[in-house]
């Protein structure tokens, strides 16, 4: 029986990696079908503590964070899990996968979320090249142009201030007639005088040049008139779905999928753990995805000890 498996090879899986090898708990780690996470599609990170004045890559961060998971003892496996369950015996976990399974102790699941993304031609050309989910992550490449945000949420109003401070000019485009975002939000952004809002709008194509992308298509969805708005970036805040799939109905969740946890990582089931976007639907950043993780590996390992939970 393993000791633990984590599910997940982002900033939480990784960590979470990294420090229960070093606790000698010998983790298997499920790679999953992007290895490496969301961090693997953003450019330069440049707020990650400790890569320089310069940044560092987004794919180059995770391999080293994984080699140096690999490097404490690690092991990694590539699949796709189906199934996290209590053991019929009673004593730990059974993680299925596609065609096997395994037995555990102890599960972190550190599977992260995925932003949800406007089905645009050429989308997958021009994400990382003024396509973004991301402000925060990608904000700064953006500071004196044009950028437009998709969303009438929370995150679209946070990604619309936060642009504002960086950018020449934020377009807001949502495609009703009213924001859901809370009232304080939506009125920050309202008398925002760089942020000009477009109402029932929907953004259905791109323009690009050899620097990336150009311009947007747009279509008011009340006169079904189509017009272009010249921007360098357009900032997609329309949600995100965590990846919990497989652990519906067997852990406590809310009604977006998004995992309850208490005292730090702990779930409603006892030996199974929660890290990084699974679990945090507000922060979402890398760093705070590590800390968890982090977190996570610590508790495992007092739960395996017997103190706690
Ligand atoms: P959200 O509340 O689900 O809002 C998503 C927005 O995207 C909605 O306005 C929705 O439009 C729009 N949308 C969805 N699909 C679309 C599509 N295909 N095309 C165009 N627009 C589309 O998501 P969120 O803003 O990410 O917030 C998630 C949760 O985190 C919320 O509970 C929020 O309160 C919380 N949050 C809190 C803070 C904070 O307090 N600081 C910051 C960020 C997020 P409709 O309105 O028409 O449905």
């Amino acid at each position: 029986m393993e000791k633990v498996v984590i599910i997940g090879s982002g900033p939480a899986g990784l960590t979470a990696a990294i420090y229960t090898a070093r606790a000698a708990l010998e983790p298997l780690v499920i790679a999953g079908l992007q290895p490496g996470g969301q961090l693997t599609t953003t450019s330069i990170v440049e707020n990650w503590p400790g890569a320089g004045p310069e940044g560092i890559d987004g794919n180059e961060l995770m391999q080293k964070m994984r080699a140096q998971a690999e490097h404490m003892g690690a092991r990694f496996l590539d699949g796709r899990v189906v199934k996290v369950e209590r053991a019929d015996s009673g004593a730990g976990l059974v993680v299925k996968l596609d065609d096997s399974e395994i037995s555990t102790k102890t599960v972190i699941v550190a599977t992260g979320a995925s932003a949800i993304t406007l089905p645009l031609p050429n989308k997958d050309k021009l994400m990382g090249y003024g396509l973004s989910t991301c402000a925060v992550c990608d904000g700064f490449f953006y500071r004196g142009k044009k950028v437009a945000v998709v969303g009438g949420g929370d995150s679209a109003m946070e990604e619309a201030s936060y642009l504002a401070k960086l950018a020449a000019e934020v377009t807001l485009i949502h495609r009703r007639d009213a924001f859901r975002a809370s009232k304080t939000m939506q009125e920050r952004v309202k008398a925002n005088p760089k942020i000009k809002i477009l109402f029932n709008t929907e953004v259905v194509d791109t323009r690009s040049d050899a620097q990336g992308l150009s311009g947007l298509v747009m279509s008011n969805l009340v006169t079904k008139e189509t017009s272009e708005l010249p921007v360098d970036g357009l900032f997609m805040a329309i949600g995100h779905h965590p990846n919990t799939e497989f652990v519906r109905g067997v852990v406590d969740m809310d009604d977006k999928g998004y995992i309850h946890v208490t005292n730090g990582t702990y779930t409603s089931v006892p030996g199974l753990f929660a890290a990084g976007d699974v679990e945090d639907q507000l922060y979402r950043q890398a760093i705070t995805a590590a800390g968890r993780g982090c977190q996570a590996a610590l508790q495992v390992e007092r739960y395996i000890e017997g103190v706690g939970h």
